[in-house]
């Protein structure tokens, strides 16, 4: 059995010790980077935040899913599930099943993305017998109650917890927190109306802070401030056309369209990640194309899986994993020099993450657990640092100019922090991945 079954299992059984005077808030800070964030922390210009830490708080580097998007990284977050078990894979993916194209980022998306995240597991909502809140959450799980703000912007949908929090005495509640990562998808995650945005929603929060105070609720009030993954700089805005890089291995595909019968089919998501689903699959075409595509400048590295191996092509060299169980792998050189740059062979352990083992944080072990059968597609391709593939227009965005970027693998798209307030001295140091931060805090299911 999975091990985050089990725990789920025994999380069950385990929920009569509630405290239904605490308050637990889980902000997902969507697209804050790591190095924004941080900077402004330093200079003093997060209040909220900086009180979080005065109080005893403390930050922690929390590692991404890859690909690092949105709906997939929330959901992870929410349920300490990964990517391979509550199964929704991209925000633009092929049920191959039922050969339906899925995009949640269209008008219908959300609904949709609500609809197929019925999964069995258990959420920081499920079994809380106290009543639960999801604030301007895409996915609101099983909530008792959705609430909107009036605009995107961080201040608002703050203003909103607190009055809501307030009035109708909420035990939980998950806020998402979506402007940052729109507006650095406009102007650039090092952009000033990014930083302004940062500063505004930190001031808010302070002011929060300062309302249950004044209540004497801020004693009993946990707050976890979460990022969902972080962005890259773009220097190409208007991005590469996947469709256009696959003609160099003779590949004719449709890019993010319902109308892809007998044709292969590129779902891009983040917009630095895309999925290529192939009509015609041989492990020596994938192979082909992914090592056509690494010779792209416009491409950081492409990856496919051949039964419990994963082989992955870089600039500098192929490499491949072959899988030994949930948290091993014997990890080879295929050709050339290593793409993932481990500096090592053999046999590795992935079960714990590190910031530093190679070009990209954690690779191994988030690429293997982002696969799900008849939804991922035949090759995952990952942007360049200076590149997306978000061509396709986005609703609320400009058409295809994109500043920053996330979904691949890079340090900046999946290094983020973190900050954790109200749950004591104990908390475990080092690096961790989303998936598994709020069930180190004992916060899945009714703990
Ligand atoms: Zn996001
Ligand atoms: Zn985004």
């Amino acid at each position: 059995m999975h091990e985050s079954l089990f725990y789920r299992e025994q999380m069950k059984t385990n929920s009569t010790n509630i405290s239904l005077n605490q308050t637990t808030l889980v902000f997902i800070a969507d697209g804050w980077a790591r190095n924004e964030f941080l900077s402004l922390l330093d200079e003093g210009l997060l209040p909220g935040i900086k009180q979080l830490i005065e109080m005893g708080g403390s930050t922690r580097d929390v590692i991404s899913n890859v690909p690092s998007i949105s709906i997939a990284s929330h959901l992870s977050i929410m349920t300490s599930s990964y990517i391979c078990d509550h199964q929704i894979c991209a925000h633009r993916w092929l049920d191959r099943k039922n050969h339906r194209f899925r995009n949640y980022l269209g008008l219908r998306g959300i609904r949709q993305a609500n609809r197929e995240v019925k999964t069995p597991y258990l959420s920081f909502f499920s079994n809380f017998p106290g009543k639960t809140l999801a604030i301007q959450q895409p996915l609101t799980l099983d909530a008792d109650q959705g609430v909107f703000a009036p605009s995107f912007k961080g201040k608002d949908i703050i203003e909103k917890a607190s009055k809501a929090i307030q009035n109708h005495s909420f035990c939980r509640a998950v806020i998402w927190l979506p402007k940052v990562d729109e507006l650095s998808h406009k102007f650039g995650p090092k952009s000033e109306s990014v930083k302004k945005e940062m500063i505004e929603t930190s001031a808010a929060l302070a002011t929060m802070i300062e309302e249950l105070r004044r209540s004497e609720r801020l004693s009993n009030t946990r707050i976890v401030f979460v990022p969902d993954h972080g962005q890259k700089t773009v220097t190409h805005p208007k991005g590469a056309k996947v469709e256009k890089l696959l003609r160099k291995s003779g590949i004719r595909a449709k890019t993010n369209s319902h109308f892809f019968y007998k044709k292969n089919l590129v779902c891009t998501s983040g917009d630095s990640f895309a999925q290529i689903y192939l009509q015609n699959k041989t492990p020596a075409l994938c192979k082909k194309i992914a090592v056509d595509m690494s010779e792209c400048k416009e491409i950081e590295i492409a990856c496919w899986k051949e039964d419990d191996l994963w082989f992955f092509a870089g600039r500098r060299g192929i490499s491949k994993a072959k899988i030994l169980g949930e948290t091993k792998v014997w990890y080879s050189l295929v050709q050339g020099a290593d793409p993932l740059g481990l500096e090592k062979t053999g046999e590795i352990n992935i079960s714990q993450p590190s910031l530093s083992s190679g070009y990209y944080p954690d690779f191994l072990h988030q690429v293997i657990r982002s696969y799900v059968p008849n939804k991922s597609g035949d090759i995952f391709l990952f942007a360049s640092e200076e590149f997306h593939f978000g061509r396709s227009p986005r609703v609320g965005w400009n058409f295809g100019k994109h500043k920053g970027s996330h979904g691949g693998p890079l340090f900046d798209e999946v290094v983020v922090t973190a900050v954790c307030y109200g749950f004591g001295s104990g908390l475990p140091k080092g690096p961790i991945r989303s998936a598994d931060l709020l069930k180190s805090l004992d916060l899945i299911g009714a703990a």
